[in-house]
């Protein structure tokens, strides 16, 4: 069996950086820069403004009371000019006019018969300079991944579009005689399929483009015909069939019609996981228990997925959390658990939450972290802390 690191080292050497691509910043959320450094090609703000509504006056008027000549608001073209003795009315994000050097606030001034009584002000109070957030000619560095604030840069910087990696297509099969379509009925022996709907999820939120195979029956020609079927996408990803059982057939498929780089990892929940490829793409099976479907998405197809494009990690948070009580382990295996984190008073916790069982799915919905307990363990133990790989919301 090989440990995580190494599985995942030589799965990782598999990937091939995707294409570029444009989109509109409507579309942007969450997509990768192809290059995170862009020239800034014009001042933000690209003229002096004021921060508040007020009175633009000549600092070296204040304090006095001066005559109202006019006023600005944004989006103003036409300014009036402020000279000796007077003051222009301003709102929050209009043009400084000429003459003016500082702002008064409202709350600051008192206005009556056309003229305005301010403090004592030094010049550039509340004035925003041209290219006072970033000016001209400025190589700003945005995060790789697209959140709003980097796409309202992009905006300021007065660009409509951006370059970003293409998602990589995750064909997505589930194998399984016992599978049925959620929304249909079940017949006897039968469960739902819940690995397909999950799978694509989990793709979507780790930045690829799921492509849905559908569900395939347990005989080799089917199997076959599927990973085929996946050989136009960048990766092909199945669940179940990929074990020692007398219809487990992605393994012996890979073996015959691709290659097999490897199988079977010293984690819990998920052993049974084959890496190899088929007409030149790289194949991860995963084993088909809902829970260990989904925790070596996490440990193997979502780095893999970053990888594509260009990112490095899983990008989830780590922190060190304590077990309230054991959590019993396989100790011949690395353990994810399925765990509660929170913070309470200055540390943070962790709960199981709920059965540890690989086809226990509740619990992982439940979980919003993976306590990671090595092998040679046979529980967390409440008397230290582990690393937890936070995927959800804290509570
Ligand atoms: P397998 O790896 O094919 O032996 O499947 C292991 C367990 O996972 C069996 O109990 C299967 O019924 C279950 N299973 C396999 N595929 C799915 C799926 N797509 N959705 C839900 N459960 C599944
Ligand atoms: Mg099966």
């Amino acid at each position: 069996m090989l440990t995580l690191e190494e599985a995942r080292r030589r799965l990782l050497a598999r990937a091939r950086v995707t294409g570029e691509e444009e989109v509109s910043l409507s579309s942007a959320s969450g997509r990768v820069l192809a290059d995170p450094r862009i020239v800034a090609s014009l001042d933000v703000p690209p003229f002096a403004n004021s921060a508040m509504d007020g009175y633009a006056v000549r600092a070296a008027d204040t304090p006095g009371t001066l005559r109202i000549v006019g006023e600005v608001a944004a989006g103003s073209a036409s300014l009036p000019e402020v000279s000796g003795g007077t003051a222009v009315r301003i709102t929050t994000g209009a043009p400084l006019p000429p003459g003016a050097d500082t702002v008064v606030p409202l709350e600051q001034a008192g206005e009556s018969d056309g003229a305005v009584t301010v403090p004592l002000t030094a010049p550039g109070t509340y004035v925003r300079m041209a290219g006072s957030d970033t000016p001209a000619g400025t190589e700003v560095c945005l995060p790789r991944v697209l959140g709003p604030p980097a796409i309202a840069v992009l905006a300021s910087l007065g660009l409509a579009r951006a370059r970003v990696r293409s998602r990589p297509r995750i064909a997505i099969v589930s194998t399984g005689d016992e599978l049925m379509d959620p929304g249909l009925s079940l017949g006897p022996g039968q469960i739902y399929d819940s690995n397909a709907v999950a799978l694509a999820a989990a793709t979507s939120e780790a930045g690829g483009e799921p492509q849905s195979l559908g569900r395939v029956p347990d005989t080799r020609e089917a199997v076959e015909e599927a990973l085929r079927a996946g050989a136009g996408s960048d990766l092909i990803v199945t669940s179940g069939g990929v074990s020692v059982g007398q219809h487990d057939y992605v393994r012996g498929v890979l073996e015959d019609a691709g290659s097999l780089d490897f199988w079977r990892i010293a984690v819990q929940p998920g052993k049974p996981l084959a890496v190899g490829e088929i007409a030149g793409v790289t194949v991860i099976g995963l084993p088909g228990n809902p829970v260990s479907a989904l925790v070596t998405f996490e440990l193997f197809v979502r780095p893999m997925i970053r990888a594509m494009l260009g990112l490095a990690g899983d990008g989830r948070l780590r922190v060190q959390a304590r077990p309230q009580e054991p959590i019993g382990k396989d100790p011949q295996r690395q353990a994810f658990l399925r765990v509660s984190v929170w913070h309470e008073a200055g540390e943070t916790l962790a709960r199981s939450s709920g059965g540890q069982g690989s086809a226990q799915l509740r619990p992982l919905a439940e979980a919003n972290a993976l306590l990671v307990v090595p092998e040679g363990e046979e529980a967390a133990d409440p008397a230290r802390t582990y690393e937890a790989i936070v995927f959800g919301e804290l509570s």
